[in-house]
Order: C-alpha cells, then structure tokens, then sequence
C-alpha cells in the first residue's frame, strides 16, 4: 500500500475550494496554483492510528510514483510552481536548473511577508485587556503603598495626663547548695557517689536478610501511529511513530534488616556545690524616692543579679480609651510628674511611640507595656 495520502488546496484568485493535490491549474478559473497551502480534509495534525488513516484518500502506487513525495521546484522566471519529475518549466520552458527555490521556500517567504505587515499594522487585539489589567495591578499597588505610607505617618496625641508613677528595683538572692546529679562525665568539684554501666544510645546493626517484592515499570512497544506530513505537490506522506505502554512487573530483592543495639556507658553519680537562685527581694512605689530593697543575708547567701523598672500611666483628657502604660530610663522616668500634659507620638499603627512636644518633635524615648 502506498504511503501517500491526497492532499487538497484553495484557489487564493477565485475562492474555489477542496481543489485535489493532482490538479494544478484551478478547474473554475485556470488560474496556475501558486504557493498555497495545502491540506487534507478532516486532518488537524493528530496522531492516528492505521485504521484511521483510511478515512483518508490513498494514492495507489503508480500514481505516488508518477507525483513523487518531493516538493514541487519554484520557477524563477514566471512565478509558477512544477512538479519535481519536470524538468522544465511547464508555463514558460524555464529549465530547472535555472531555478533555486521549491514549495517551501515560497511558502515560508510569503508567511514572513503577512507576519511583517501584521506587525507593521501597530498593535495587536490583545494589547486593549493587557494595558487595563495593567491599569488595575497599578491602582492596587498604589493603594497599598498608600495605606503602607499612612500607618507609618505620625500621629501625635495631645490630650495626655500622666496619672501615676511606678518603679520597682529587685535584688536576686542566691543560695550555695548541694545537689545530687549524673552525668557522663564528671564536673569540676564533683565528688563521685557511684558509677553504673547505663544505655547511653543505640547504633543499627546488621541482623538478617529478607527478600521483599519490589514493583517496577518499563516502556514495551504497542503499536505505531502515524501523522501526515506535507509534500509541498499537493501529496502527504504518512509519518509512523512508536507509540510504547507502560508495563508493570514484581522483583524479588534482597534487603539487610537491622535491629537496634544498645551502647553502654559509664554513667557517673556524684554531689556538687552550686550557687543558684533562692529568692528575691523587692522595692517599689508610686513616687521619686526609689531605692534599693534591704536584706540580711543567710551564711550560705550572696547577692545576684539587680534589675529595675521605671513606668508611668496616662490617660485620655477628651477621648474615651484605656489608660496607657509606659516604660522608660530612670533618668527620663524622674523627670514626669504626677498631674503633667504630656504629648506622645508614635505611628498611625502604635508603633515606635515617644514623649514629643506638640509638634511631633522627640523629647524621650518609651516603651509600651502591654
Ligand atoms: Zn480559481
Ligand atoms: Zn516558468
């Protein structure tokens, strides 16, 4: 059976369609057939089985051998298209040895000339929904930089009453004790109690072979189909491609299984002297005499660390909220009086607020205690 399939083609002067590849001057206006594209009916480029393709019409052999599956040669001279067994121009006498260019040639000159005058014609369909979607991502984008800019703009509250001072200075006291502890070594001044062979981890170690059922696939050879490739004569030829399945198998393998096996150690029991902390004493008020907490140390004492902590709380004089409570250094904290208008500005979100004077300038820096 012959690989080629007839192809058909449009006539570009009059309209007339569905011409059969064989023919090459149109039937209604004997016009000669330039570079048209040709087709075959009902095709779309699928792949298709063999059944398939005898929806198509077949060329029998002695007519694919008489057209041939080479592309027709182009003729320089009058601008008409001949088959590849002629050797001389069939409308003018041109030889084809006086001719380069074929089907293909023609056809992909005149593809580049219709794609340089689309784009000589400016923009495309689809520029008009591209820019508007652009537009829109831009007013979005200059929404939120805006609403971003807004919350980090300053806003300065005016009507401020400090209405109570607080401070709180806290002294950690240590005790020395002994403890009874184990590890896998001993510390410095440890004094040993015993020693024990304890599990300090587990390693795998090889314990048995065993065989599992291991599922894989390869690709097998199902059956070909084919595709239609244009001959550039009015003829296409038919194109096979494997077409491969995949096929799934079991195999046996062979697999080390391990177990986990217990590591011994020398684990050390022992008592050790340690400062840790015992207690606190605190100092606080609601006034400027601040001062350290007293306290007695016991024999086996000593003074830790020392923290302290200076707030003050405001309320709104014009606006309904919560009072507000802030943390700031001694030195500043000394400085606010019970009864004082102050201004504090932070963002428009509450964030980074200080004590400011009216215009917005900082005087001193706080923290919000939540
Ligand atoms: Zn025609
Ligand atoms: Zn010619």
């Amino acid at each position: 059976m012959s690989k080629l399939v007839m192809g058909y083609w449009d006539c570009p002067i009059c309209g007339n369609k569905e011409i059969r590849g064989d023919i090459t001057n149109c039937p209604s206006c004997g016009r000669a057939r330039g570079d048209v594209q040709f087709y075959v009916k009902g095709y779309q480029g699928e792949s298709l089985r063999k059944e398939e393709m005898n929806q198509f019409e077949q060329l029998n052999d002695q007519k694919a051998q008489e057209i041939g599956s080479n592309p027709d040669w182009y003729c320089s001279f009058c601008n008409s298209l001949n088959s590849d067994n002629a050797q001389t121009c069939g409308n003018c006498g041109a030889t084809r040895a006086d001719s380069e260019a074929n089907y293909f040639d023609r056809l992909k000159k005149r593809q580049e000339q219709e794609a340089a005058e689309l784009a000589a014609q400016g923009s495309t369909p689809a520029a008009k929904p591209k820019s508007r979607l652009l537009l829109i991502i831009a007013v979005i984008v200059a929404a939120i930089v805006g609403i971003v800019v807004w919350m980090n703009s300053n806003k300065t509250a005016g009507d401020l009453k400090v209405t109570a001072l607080n401070w709180t200075r806290v002294i950690q006291i240590e005790a020395n004790k002994q403890y009874s502890e184990s590890d896998w070594s001993m510390p410095q001044g440890a004094e040993l109690v015993e020693t024990k062979q304890e599990i300090s981890g587990y390693r795998e170690v090889f314990d048995h072979y065993e065989n599992v059922q291991v599922q894989r696939s390869r690709q097998v050879y199902d059956h070909d189909e084919y595709t239609l490739k244009d001959n550039g004569n009015g003829t296409f030829t038919q194109v096979a491609h494997p077409v491969y399945r995949t096929e799934y198998y079991t195999e046996t393998e062979k697999r080390a299984v391990t177990r986990p096996e217990p590591i011994y150690n020398t684990k050390y029991y022992y008592t050790i002297w340690r400062w840790k902390p015992e207690r606190e004493v605190t100092a606080s008020g609601t006034d400027h005499n601040t001062a350290w907490p007293e306290y007695t140390l016991a024999d086996n004492e000593r003074e830790g660390t020392r923290t302290e902590d200076y707030r003050f709380t405001v309320e709104h004089t014009k606006k309904q909220s919560a009072p507000e409570t802030y943390r700031l250094t001694e030195s500043d904290w000394a400085k606010i009086n019970v009864g004082d208008q102050i201004f504090i500005t932070a963002k428009r979100s509450g964030a980074n607020p200080f004590i400011s004077d009216e215009k917005g300038n900082k005087l001193m820096d706080i923290q919000k205690v939540n």
